[in-house]
């Protein structure tokens, strides 16, 4: 029969389409992948010019279930908690979740490259410098270009799985053949990306299981450590106006602004000038998608269909979820790809796509300005409290969303009582956050006395 000669095309081969086309090869069905860039494992990067990301729980699950945990893991720093850089030097840390909980700071194109592997291994078939053009939706048929020669060709597919990214092909393919609407905001601020590169001997000149922060309020720099020794950092900064990327575009603007802000920094970046100049500003946005299938012939996972900001630091993560719910749909379906299927993917990822998008939204706030504050990092040492002694009934926001597979929907609204149960029980045993030298071991079991624990 003819659809069963033809491939399930997954158009993108970054995290999510990699991951994806190597859990559907595994099944033995016919996957194609298609990538406009070139094959990254053939492209050599300098030293030094890794950038990162932070791994936690849901991508790692999406990985076991790729059996390619066991190599990717090992390629991680663990980052057990985070350390606040004060403008005067001071250090402050904060854990991240209880003992043994970390996130994994683990160099995208070293992941990307695993799962290419494991894509290849499982029998996909890759084709690298293919630039999709148009998807119809309703027939399965997919336009792509040749990067070389121009030429364009079409290729029917049984299915096609858009995972090609914020700027997604396929999602405007859907958009202008009228299956979705989206919407794309753009932050004022962006982002420029530095190294700070490991000592003579390869150690690392900051402290390596942390993740830095240096908040000031509007603006922040951040640092996650690479198994190199080295750091990257990623300044994020308005892009305009008299305190913007815009007005410190000079490397000595750039440096006279680093003095001031981030001396610390600066002082482990000797070669700041030429970095300045070389790297770009990049911007940030976010993206909502009014549905992420269109028929019974397309799908959307990833920033494709529910681009973040980076804030949370769950942009891959949740994209890797996609992959997983989308595999136990599967299941479910019993193996088949159909309207029925694409309909529940939708009804299962776009709430938990909208709540991560506010979260990382909210996150922002909280690391450029909140953490700075004695007395936010105080309530967060008590609900760190509260979580020890009930650790099924009271459980943060963060360890529901870096260190659970709990949908993000239902972390956020769970969090929304929890925030809501804090603040009357605080009030009930008078407590004060300003007096942040209580003990909240102390504290904790006051409260819980207090007031019943929300459901
Ligand atoms: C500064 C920054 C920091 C971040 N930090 C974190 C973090 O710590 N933790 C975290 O979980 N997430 C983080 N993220 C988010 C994360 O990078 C993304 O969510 C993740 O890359 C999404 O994966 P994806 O596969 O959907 O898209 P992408 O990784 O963007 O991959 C899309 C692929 O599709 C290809 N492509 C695009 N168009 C076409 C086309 N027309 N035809 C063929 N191929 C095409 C692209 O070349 C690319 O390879 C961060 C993002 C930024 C910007």
């Amino acid at each position: 029969m003819l659809t069963e000669q033809r491939p399930v095309a997954i158009v993108g081969a970054g995290l999510a389409g990699s991951l994806l086309a190597a859990l559907l090869a595994k099944q033995g069905r016919q996957v194609l992948i298609v990538e406009r860039r070139r094959d990254l494992r053939q492209v050599v990067v300098a030293a030094g010019r890794s950038i990162n990301l932070a791994l936690s729980t849901r991508g790692i699950t999406a990985l076991q279930l790729a059996g390619v945990d066991d190599l990717v893991l090992p390629l991680c720093v663990e980052m057990p908690g985070r350390l606040m850089h004060a403008p005067s030097g001071a250090l402050t840390y904060q854990p991240y979740g209880s003992a043994g909980q970390s996130i994994r700071s683990v160099s995208r194109r070293d992941l990307n490259a695993v799962l290419l592997d494991a894509a290849e291994a499982a029998g996909a078939s890759l084709r690298f410098e293919t630039t999709c053009e148009d998807l119809d939706p309703d027939s399965g048929m997919l336009t792509l270009r040749d990067a070389a020669s121009g030429a364009l060709e079409q290729v029917a597919c049984d299915f096609v799985v858009g995972a090609d990214g914020a700027n997604s092909a396929v999602r405007i393919a859907l958009r202008g053949r009228g299956h979705l609407t989206d919407v794309e905001t753009t932050l004022e601020h962006g982002y420029k990306e530095l190294n700070i590169t490991p000592n003579d001997d390869g150690s690392f000149r900051l402290e390596r299981a942390a993740l830095h922060i240096w908040p000031r309020g509007d603006f922040m720099l951040i640092a996650l450590p690479n198994p190199g020794g080295d750091f990257t950092l990623t300044l994020f900064l308005e892009v305009a106006g008299a305190r913007g990327f815009d007005a410190i575009a000079e490397p000595a603007a750039a440096r006279a602004f680093f003095e001031e802000h981030f001396a610390d920094a600066l002082a482990l970046m000797p070669d700041f000038d030429e970095q300045w100049a070389a790297r770009p500003v990049s911007r940030l946005s976010y993206l909502h998608t009014s549905t992420f299938h269109a028929g019974d012939r397309a799908l959307l996972v990833g920033d494709a269909a529910h681009a973040v900001v980076p804030f949370y630091g769950q942009g891959m993560n949740a994209s890797f979820e996609d992959c997983t719910i989308l595999m136990q749909l599967l299941d479910a379906h019993e193996g088949a790809f159909s309207a029925d299927l694409c309909r529940d993917y939708t009804a299962a990822r776009k709430p938990n796509g909208d709540a991560i998008c506010a979260l990382a939204l909210g996150n922002f706030i909280e690391m450029r300005d909140k953490v700075a504050s004695p007395s936010f990092l105080f309530r967060k040492r008590i609900e760190a409290a509260l979580h020890a002694l009930e650790p099924e009934r009271f459980i943060p926001l963060y360890t529901m969303v870096t260190f659970s597979n709990r949908p993000y929907a239902e972390s956020q609204e769970r969090a929304r009582r929890q925030d809501g149960w804090l603040d009357e029980a605080l009030s009930r045993i008078g407590c004060s956050l300003e007096q942040t030298d209580q003990d909240p071991a102390a504290i904790a079991p006051r409260l819980l006395e207090s007031l019943p624990l929300p459901h």
